[in-house]
């Protein structure tokens, strides 16, 4: 079969009608270059999931506002018709679809209003209008341009269970629908991000900036030949940009070394991305839609070996450590996984552990909007441990950074990590709790928030440069 590829563009290349007539001459040279059409992905315009979001809240707690948000919807959207369709009947038609959809969103509001209470389901339904009528312009001005486009709903054809606001994916039946749905198209599909449905036709989401997934799903059940992720930068960089302002393009990196990245906060990917792509190695490229012929960055199975130890840094503001200190915790076992266990059972995510060597405190790092409720827990759940002694302390820090550096080749380096410490020791930045992933792709380590940049820049300098 002849290649294909998909093509992702997210909200901010989306944004208005400049930038959507981008999208279109991007995706238009591909139904060019290419005998298969490629499969688009659509995110809703920058800003509409968000004002989505609000409007639900603010119907919930009784305030109209969601009233007005609902006319700027209208107003937005209506301006990209004009601005985008030449064609009066594509055009007269469109209108009327984009203003049944947002009355259809406006009779749920009222419902959400009236009964004072939006659940997550209906927070589901509710967030997904962006996407339902992005698709529908994007598909209809490059149809004005001549070119055969067809609007998809991902609710037909992904499926999930009903864990809403970050529905978990049944591989096997989406997998099957997408390819009753999409293969073979003589046109271009542009299919919604983000959004999905139960069996039973409920409607989901895949988590905030879950188009990206939408877009890996589709391509390993379509076995497409890239999956690309079009955004507002020119790739992966080496670090934060606004931190590093000689940060620069990664031009290959692995998988593993991406997901830890994204895991760590590089926002460019949605952390589960590459999930679906891993296993058939399906290569992801990031392009920016504002600079269409930089080559971005390709993420892939293996990458070109690069001359340096560390590939990138990342880093994941506003974290807090719970420090669990007792000298009866040496050698006790079991202690680990029953913190663990509490730590869940409040609900807490767990982003790093670090353990001191002696035994004698296990810190777990989560982020700072959890850690008060995930501290209480231990120290309930961990009573008897603290009355016989045990554990002398619980103790929570706030205010905290994690930096992670990444890359395949720290892999068996020996005296690393001494190198890294002694950079940061340089520039006064003092270290509270290390971690190092048993894959050694990773190093993690927390800081205190105000010494992030230092930190960042005095790293890159020593390793990136
Ligand atoms: N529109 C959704 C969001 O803002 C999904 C996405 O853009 O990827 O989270
Ligand atoms: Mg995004």
């Amino acid at each position: 079969m002849d290649p294909m590829h998909i093509m992702k563009f997210g909200g901010s290349s989306v944004a208005d009608a400049g930038l959507i007539r981008s999208v279109a001459d991007i995706v238009i040279s591909r139904t060019e270059s290419d005998k298969r059409p490629p499969v688009v992905v659509v995110s809703a315009m920058k800003g509409v999931t968000d004002t989505l979001i609000t409007a639900a809240a603010a119907a919930e707690s009784g305030d109209h506002s969601y009233k007005s948000a609902i006319i700027e919807l209208k107003h937005k959207h209506h301006e990209a018709v004009k601005a985008l369709i030449t064609d009066n009947t594509i055009g007269v038609s469109l209108l009327i679809e984009v203003d049944s959809i947002l009355d259809e969103l406006g009779e749920i509001l009222h419902g959400v209003e009236l009964v004072r209470e939006c659940s997550l389901r209906t927070n589901d339904l509710i967030s997904g209008f962006g996407e339902r009528i992005s698709s529908l312009l994007i598909a209809a001005h490059i149809t004005d341009r001549g070119v055969k486009a067809e609007a998809v709903d991902a609710r037909e054809i992904i499926r999930t269970d009903d864990d809403h606001g970050q529905a978990a994916v049944d591989f096997d039946i989406t997998g099957n629908l997408i390819r009753k749905r999409l293969a073979d198209r003589d046109s271009v599909s542009v299919v919604t991000g983000f959004i999905a449905s139960t069996a039973e036709g409920v409607s989901t989401t895949l988590g905030r900036n879950g188009s990206d997934y939408t877009a890996s799903i589709l391509g390993t059940a379509l076995d497409a030949e890239s999956v690309e992720i079009w955004t507002d930068v020119d790739g992966i960089l080496t670090a934060d940009p606004r931190i590093v302002p000689d940060a620069w393009v990664i031009k290959e990196i692995s998988f593993q070394e991406a997901m830890e990245l994204s895991f760590f906060g590089a926002e460019v990917i949605h952390p589960y991305t590459l999930v679906p792509v891993i296993e058939k190695g399906l290569p992801v490229f990031i392009k920016n839609t504002l600079n269409p012929s930089a080559p971005g960055t390709r993420i892939a199975r293996t990458a070109a070996p690069k001359d340096r130890p560390i590939t990138g840094i990342a880093s994941i503001d506003n974290v807090s450590m719970i420090t669990i200190e007792g000298g009866g915790m040496v050698g006790m076992p079991g202690i680990a996984s029953r913190i663990f266990a509490s730590v869940a059972g409040s609900g807490t995510n767990i982003i790093m552990i670090s353990q001191a060597s002696s035994e004698h405190s296990i810190c777990p790092v989560c982020r700072h909007e959890e850690a008060r409720k995930a501290a209480d827990g231990l120290s309930k759940d961990l009573s008897d441990a603290i009355s016989s002694r045990m554990i002398r302390s619980i103790k929570l820090t706030d205010g905290l950074e994690i930096i992670a550096v990444i890359g395949e080749n720290m892999r068996g380096q020996v005296g690393l990590s001494g190198k890294l410490f002694s950079a940061l020791g340089d520039s006064d930045v003092n270290i509270l709790a290390i971690a190092q992933g048993s894959t050694e792709l990773n190093i993690s380590f927390v800081i205190e928030s105000k010494h992030k940049s230092e930190a960042i820049i005095a790293i890159h300098r020593a390793f990136i440069g």
